[in-house]
């Protein structure tokens, strides 16, 4: 076969491949249909309610968002009794089908542009029992399986919605459909193009281009379709030509595939919320559906918050998943509540995304997931490893890294070393997505591409649709059966990820080691974007946390479980990886306004429960660490200076805040510590630590810089590094400055800058006694496209910065000598970073701003983006946020600059009126100076409390523990307050700490 003839023949198979979907219908029929559209979901049992009117093929019937139940009527001619019929559905979106007792048994959607054989029409109904009258019911969405794809470089692009397309029925013709099924198996394994392997990564024939082999395997394609000649009723007998290649067994030492069924879903996404519920309804009904006609199948889903949706809206659904959980067919998977973001999430919050996830599974299942599953998370913070450990989990599977816009990440198995030393058994599925397909090119990628494949014979595959859920199709199975034993091909079985994982244990002491965090060289703008979001997350982390331990200072019986339970399973929910990243369309974040509302709301509700009528004022600090600060008092004039304990209470009658302030002619702000002095053109041109007498800025710094941000793809989600090329010249001015004015308690001058066809106003605030420069700011966001820094050229040089992230610290390199330094030219940080020599140095606090970057002398930090896809509106509006500027003598952790920064984002509680007897019944005695008391509460399960203490300067340290009465031992636990770790003792344990550590413990 010469060259030309070789292409000859594939674009004639190509060709009779595609041609062949026409040929599964036999005597195809057309549905009568009537339609009832809403806004919104309707129950299935509020359907009758509705107006209905006839609907054919052709016609339009709703917009973007629209609802519609669908009722269906055919007959089945006696003729095909005991014969198979398949339905064609598309209805211009997903549908869900409904039995009829009303529980959801399958699934369509009718289109992706990203990916074409994402698609689902066909329906494989089964036996035609009784012949007659029928009829369906199908729940339908116009939307997409990505709502509605839209790319701003080509916005007339997108998905089709909203029309009845087909509503067919007839007799399935299964040889036909699996005549298709060999063929694309063999088509993968020559690499043809548009075939279900085709996800744009370099190729991978199983044979060397021009080999006899490939010859011989295109010799028989050919031959199939001669024999078909144009009739279905010859499939059989083209079958059986293609028996021949598909029953030429695998190399005995084949590589083994264990392969799960997978539908990633994104809680909120491309569409909202609310219909993630409907989505997970889909994936379910449509695997259960699969698992009962293909009894090896496998299938597993993630995130608690997904089970809850079904058991509350689908009850039937759900009993049937947990006789498949039961059986060991359906796989709890991951431990967290929903796969949430890891860069901005608290360390806290992290904790609480395992303590409600893994009580869900054990509560509902009886089971504990041992591994923490997140493929599609923007990076994994070095802090992850031990609070994986400390849930419970010893096994850690994504895949995201394969996205590296630089670096190829050299590991697929590997340990992963977190910043207190926990190692972690981590893996990462070679076939570099979560949306496998089964098909020879990929499987053939995923061995060829693992990185430790000279050691560990297996990979796992997570194949079926994903993103917008799904999951496998028929076809998927199919593919998988024919792949168990082919030559040119690693030996595909269908199983469990834990038992898989569980397996790769034998290798953990030959596996190579990572150390720090699994930073993903891509998506950097969702450290910024949507950034109200994320600063009533920060708030929302801080307050929850405030409000427990006001309630744990009290008779535990007035504890609200229930409320604060309720209150945690929202934020957590809008952790979610595409959610607080900022990647989701506005609808979802219309809805996680809400929630964030109701959290601040909820919790101010709680504390004003517990105030008394008197006319005074009560100030809590819940913070482990002394607070030191101006507060605001509402109703009064001025600011409050106010010095507190670590979990101190003060109730005040009279108030010292004051308000006289003396008008200065000059731009100085200056007390004890600090001089500050700020130039015509509003920027900072002298910052003086006064003990040292060392200037700080080796430039004008406050230095705002609006930049166009246009990243080549993923608008909302990337920062190319190019924009730093592309700064707008004469885009910012200082238009108005009013002249320092100051009082024996604080002293402050304002800042007015025109940006674009946007304003920021700065109060820069310095207070008596104050280690901090505060830069109190709101903005009016008007810009498209833009991308706006503020900086600060330092006068220090180290080789190395500090970056506040989860209960520690992250020391990165501020240079940019190899590619992977390069790379992270905008990383995460928490409450500050900190660039210092060993004399002092500078530290950055924010109140809720991520994005930042120390390049040589320069601290940089990302304030506000203005993308448009995929909220054409991110941004655009009213804005506030703070932050300061702290220099410091000597180290960064001496200097105190973790406890000013967590005093700048929980300022003590305030609450109008008495506080009834108010006192935390836990102290801590600290000789290291270093382990802080962050969180007591009321335990998930009993009457208990909880108390977590961490390490946070990064070295050895060693605590006393001390509880009142009627408190008798303290026992330390895991984080999920399940198992104890050590002996109960009493109070005064002495305890000691590794470097980060963080241990919790259970006091009775
Ligand atoms: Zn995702």
């Amino acid at each position: 076969m010469t060259e030309k003839e070789y292409q000859l023949q594939q674009t004639r198979v190509m060709k009779f491949y595609c041609r062949l979907p026409e040929y599964f219908l036999e005597d195809a029929r057309i549905f009568e249909g009537e339609i009832a559209v809403s806004t919104g979901p309707i129950a299935y049992e509020q359907r009758q309610s509705l107006r209905y009117e006839a609907i054919s093929e052709g016609m339009p019937w709703g917009k973007l968002w629209d609802s519609a139940w669908i009722h269906l009527a055919g007959e089945f001619p006696e003729s095909w009794k005991d014969r198979e019929v398949i339905f064609q559905l598309n209805v211009g979106g997903e549908g869900l089908l409904f039995d009829a007792q009303g529980v959801p048994f399958y699934s369509i959607t009718n289109t992706s542009s990203l990916v074409r054989h994402y698609r689902k029409e066909y329906v494989q109904f089964g036996s035609c029992t009784t012949p007659g009258k029928f009829e369906l019911w199908l729940e339908a969405a116009a939307n997409g399986l990505f709502g509605r794809e839209e790319d701003p470089d080509y916005p007339d692009q997108h998905g089709d919605f909203g029309s009845i397309r087909k509503l067919r029925y007839g007799l399935f013709r299964r040889e036909v459909w699996a005549l298709a099924l060999d063929l694309e198996v063999l088509m993968s394994l020559l690499h043809f193009p548009h075939t279900a392997g085709d996800f744009g990564f370099p190729e991978t024939p199983a044979f060397p281009e021009g080999s006899a082999r490939e010859k011989q395997l295109m010799r028989i394609l050919s031959r199939a379709v001669d024999c078909f000649a144009g009739n279905p009723e010859n499939a059989t007998v083209a079958r059986a030509i293609l028996a021949e290649a598909l029953q030429t067994p695998a190399l005995a030492s084949a590589m083994t595939v264990t392969a799960i069924g997978h539908a990633h879903i994104d809680t909120g996404w491309l569409w909202p919320v609310r219909e993630s519920v409907r989505k997970a309804a889909r994936t379910f009904a449509s695997q259960l559906m699969l698992m009962e006609r293909y009894p090896d199948y496998v299938f597993g889903a993630s995130q608690p918050q997904h089970y809850l949706f079904i058991k509350e809206n689908y009850p039937a659904l759900y009993e049937k998943i947990k006789q498949r959980v039961a059986e060991g067919r359906w796989e709890l998977q991951g431990g967290m509540w929903v796969e949430c973001d890891c860069n901005l999430a608290s360390g806290e919050a992290i904790i609480r995304q395992f303590l409600h996830g893994k009580n869900f599974f054990r509560d509902e299942f009886g089971i504990e997931v041992k591994n923490l599953w997140l493929p599609d998370v923007f990076g994994y913070s070095a802090a992850l490893p031990q609070i994986i450990r400390k849930c419970g989990c010893d096994r850690f599977l994504t895949q995201k890294l394969s996205w590296n816009q630089s670096n190829k990440f050299p590991h697929h198995c590997f340990r992963w070393i977190g910043i207190d030393g926990t190692s972690i058994l981590s893996f990462f599925p070679p076939e570099d997505n979560y949306n496998a397909t089964l098909v020879p090119e990929m499987l053939n990628y995923g061995v060829n591409n693992f990185s430790e494949n000279d050691t560990i014979p297996e990979i796992i595959s997570l194949f079926g649709i994903g993103d917008g859920g799904g999951g496998p199709k028929e076809e998927y199975l199919e593919r998988g059966i024919r792949c168990a034993n082919l030559e040119g091909c690693p030996k595909v079985r269908f199983g469990r990820a834990d038992e898989f994982l569980e397996r790769l244990g034998k290798y953990e002491k030959e596996l190579p080691a990572w150390h720090g965090e699994l930073y993903l060289e891509l998506h950097r703008g969702t450290l910024t974007t949507q950034a109200e979001v994320k600063r009533n997350n920060r708030r929302c982390e801080e307050m929850l946390i405030a409000v427990e331990k006001l309630y744990a200072g009290r008779d535990l019986k007035e504890y609200p479980a229930r409320e604060l339970d309720r209150l945690w399973k929202l934020l957590l929910l809008n952790q979610f990886h595409d959610i607080l990243p900022g990647s989701s369309i506005a609808p979802v974040y219309e809805r996680t306004r809400k929630e964030h509302q109701d959290i601040l709301e909820s919790c101010a509700k709680l504390m004003a429960a517990l105030k008394d009528k008197s006319d005074c004022m009560t100030f809590v600090n819940t913070l482990g660490t002394p607070y030191h600060g101006l507060v605001k008092v509402p109703g009064k004039e001025g600011w409050l200076p106010l010095t507190l304990a670590p979990h101190e209470s003060r109730t005040l009658h009279t108030f010292d805040s004051e308000n006289i302030v003396c008008l200065r002619e000059d731009r100085v702000l200056e007390n004890e510590f600090l001089r500050a002095e700020f130039s015509m053109a509003g920027e900072l041109v002298s910052l003086i630590e006064k003990s040292s007498n060392r200037e700080m800025l080796s430039a004008p710094a406050n230095v705002l810089k609006l930049y166009h941000d246009r990243p080549n793809a993923n608008d909302a989600w990337d920062i190319d590094s190019f924009y730093v090329n592309e700064e707008l010249a004469d885009a910012v001015w200082c238009t108005k400055i009013t002249p320092a004015k100051s009082g024996s308690l604080w002293s402050e001058l304002t800042l007015e800058f025109a940006i674009g066809d946007s304003t920021l106003r700065q109060t820069v605030r310095l207070a008596k006694g104050a280690k901090e420069l505060i830069f109190a700011t709101t903005v009016n966001w008007q810009e498209e496209h833009r991308l706006l820094r503020v900086e600060f050229p330092t006068s220090i040089h180290n080789g190395k910065a500090n970056f506040d992230i989860q209960y520690g610290f992250l020391e990165r390199p501020i240079h940019r000598n190899t590619s992977w330094e390069e790379a992270k030219f905008e990383v995460c940080q928490h409450q500050y970073c900190d660039l210092a020599d060993s004399a002092g140095g500078l530290a950055l606090l924010n109140d809720c701003k991520y994005g930042v970057s120390v390049h040589e002398n320069i601290i940089g930090m990302s304030l506000l983006r203005a993308p448009t896809y995929p909220d054409k509106t991110a941004d655009r509006g009213e804005h506030e946020f703070t932050y300061a500027l702290m220099p410091h003598t000597g180290d960064f952790r001496e200097a105190g600059v973790r406890e000013a920064a967590a005093s700048l984002n929980r300022p003590p509680l305030m609450i109008a009126g008495g506080l009834k007897a108010w006192k935390l019944p836990v102290k801590l005695e600290t000789f290291s100076g270093s382990v802080v008391l962050e969180v007591v509460k009321k335990a998930e399960k009993e009457d208990a409390l909880v108390v977590r203490c961490v390490e946070r300067h990064g070295r050895f340290g060693r605590c006393e523990i001390h509880f009142d009465a009627p408190y008798r031992t303290i026992t330390e636990c895991d984080m999920l307050e399940w198992n104890p770790v050590g002996k109960a003792m009493k109070s005064g344990a002495e305890v000691s700490f590794r470097p980060f550590e963080i241990k919790t413990f259970l006091i009775k």
